[in-house]
């Protein structure tokens, strides 16, 4: 029996994890449940999943769920702020975490999971942007297992080999090709941009994900992101990273080998493949996702990106070259970038104009420890706080 935490249950990822979790009762049970405000949801989840402890944001959140649990009469002890996030994915009753709080809130539970050893299902990618070295130093120190949620990882773990240890060339790995479906905007006229709105901008045509995400595929920071994570789960250079537009969303990522192979997974763009391909890993178990009708499909088609149609996915390739704390950088300045957006605080194109000047603003250092990292991260977000301004 495995004992799952979730960390970000409410969101749509959270959601997807419990929907798949729910099939196999006889093989998972839910340890924690964490959300920062949707209260009224993750008291319906503790209803249904009995989770040991749930965590939420604020001492306010915390009175209001367990006032809700008392009338459900369930047992769930509440807790709220970062600690207990912390405690609940380092907790001995638990032994797999899923990573799936959006942003830099993520960090410091998800760092706590890797240096307890847990098994962690990494769908918070910000996470590892920001603190690559330090979180696959804990993840080797402790012994943690790490296997990636993100379809475009998850799709290349499953085109290497078992054996592989983020040693490209040793494996005859060439380039890792990353698809990206180029989101909303990929054929509208580049001129017009300015003028989006954040619910065109979060109308993904293939994927339902949560807004951050959704406005980081408008962009492709999200591709950007997903490059650095490239990196680090795979040990690839940033010339071995391949990003090719896929509009179709059906080959979620390939991996090109020096032989001429190209290896590829394909499956319908949905969130709870990847999720059970990590939550039962080696085995393979049954995940409520519709089989694959290719003649249905018809085609397949691929272009190349446009790094001035998206700006944003060429300053990520940038600040991974740049190394150091220049992706912590990046990531923040891009959460206040695009919150800011969201709220209709800044227009679409802003966004690669903030994080570019912030960028240019923030001397960038050495990643090596948290404390650094966080302060990197405070510097880049008053920048563009300042930007907005
Ligand atoms: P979402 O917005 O739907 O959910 C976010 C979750 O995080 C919620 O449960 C929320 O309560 C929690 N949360 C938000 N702010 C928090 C804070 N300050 N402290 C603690 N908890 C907080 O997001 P999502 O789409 O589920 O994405 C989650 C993560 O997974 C992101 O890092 C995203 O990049 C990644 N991801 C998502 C998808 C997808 O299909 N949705 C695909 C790949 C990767
Ligand atoms: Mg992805």
């Amino acid at each position: 029996m495995q004992h799952i935490t979730i960390l970000g249950a409410t969101g749509s990822i959270g959601v997807s994890t419990l929907d798949v979790l729910a099939r196999h009762p006889e093989r998972y049970r839910v340890y924690a449940l964490t959300a920062h405000r949707r209260v009224e949801e993750l008291a319906a989840q503790c209803e249904r999943f009995k989770p040991e402890v749930a965590v939420v944001g604020s001492a306010q959140a915390a009175q209001a769920l367990s006032m809700m649990l008392r009338e459900k009469g369930v047992k769930t002890a509440v807790e709220y702020g970062e600690a207990a996030l912390c405690a609940v994915a380092s907790a001995p009753g638990c032994n797999a975490v899923m990573a799936a709080i959006v942003g830099a809130a993520g960090l410091a539970p998800t760092l706590a999971a890797a240096h307890a050893g847990k098994k962690i299902l990494l769908a918070n990618k910000e996470a590892l942007v920001m603190s690559g070295r330090l979180f696959m130093d804990a993840i080797a120190q402790s012994g943690a297992a790490l296997l990636p949620i993100d379809s475009e990882h998850n799709a290349i773990f499953q085109c290497l080999p078992q054996e592989y240890r983020r040693t490209p060339e040793q494996h005859g790995v060439a380039k890792v090709l990353l698809t990206a479906s180029g989101g909303p905007f990929l054929k509208r006229a580049v001129e017009t941009l300015e003028s989006v709105t954040p619910e065109e901008a979060v109308a993904h045509p293939n994927w339902v994900m949560g807004r951050k995400i959704s406005v980081d595929s408008a962009t492709m920071m999200n591709k950007g992101l997903e490059v650095i994570e490239a990196h680090w789960l795979f040990g690839a250079a940033a010339k071995q990273i391949e990003v090719v537009i896929h509009p179709q969303s059906v080959i979620h990522s390939m991996v090109s080998y020096i032989d001429g192979s190209v290896l590829a997974q394909l499956g319908n763009p949905d969130m709870r493949t990847p999720i059970a391909h990590a939550l039962a890993y080696p085995e393979r178990i049954e995940s409520g996702v519709a089989a694959l009708d290719l003649a249905q499909i018809g085609q397949l088609v691929f272009q190349r990106p446009d790094f001035e149609r998206f700006p944003c996915l060429k300053l990520a390739y940038d600040a991974l070259l740049a190394a150091g704390s220049a992706p912590a950088i990046l990531n923040a300045a891009n959460e206040v970038a695009v919150e800011a957006f969201l709220d209709r605080k800044i227009g679409f194109r802003a966004i690669d104009r903030v994080i570019t000047q912030v960028m240019d603003q923030v001397p960038h250092g050495e990643a090596g420890d948290v404390e650094g990292l966080l302060e990197q991260d405070r510097r880049a977000r008053e920048a563009a706080q300042a930007l907005i301004h």
